[in-house]
């Protein structure tokens, strides 16, 4: 899928970015971490690295960001969570089908 360079959420303007280091390290060495949601700054950092991981790196973090904006920080916190929401929209988004297809 394509990522978007920016998207909303209520009153949040999302600026996603791809970069070759994130700016926090994860408390678990071992966790396997492909991005951040960056909520003060109102941003998504993307590794460059793990093409095939981007859009589902994107939607785990677009989730953190919808979570943050609704207030919902406890929730926030429980990535099992955040990781199958985003694992279902990003199925939801690239198997939409409108019924136009030429079959
Ligand atoms: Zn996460």
């Amino acid at each position: 899928m394509k990522i978007p360079k920016s998207f909303q959420v209520l009153d949040h303007n999302i600026k996603v970015e791809f970069v070759d280091e994130l700016v926090n390290q994860p408390d678990d060495e071992e966790a396997v971490v492909l991005g951040e949601a960056l909520y003060l700054q109102q941003k998504i950092h993307i590794l460059k690295e793990n093409p095939e991981q981007h859009s589902r790196t994107f939607w785990h973090e677009t989730v953190h960001h919808i979570l943050h904006v609704l207030g919902y920080h406890e929730l926030n916190d429980s990535e099992q969570l955040i990781d199958q929401l985003g694992r279902c929209l990003n199925q939801v988004y690239c198997t939409m089908d409108y019924g136009n297809k030429k079959s």
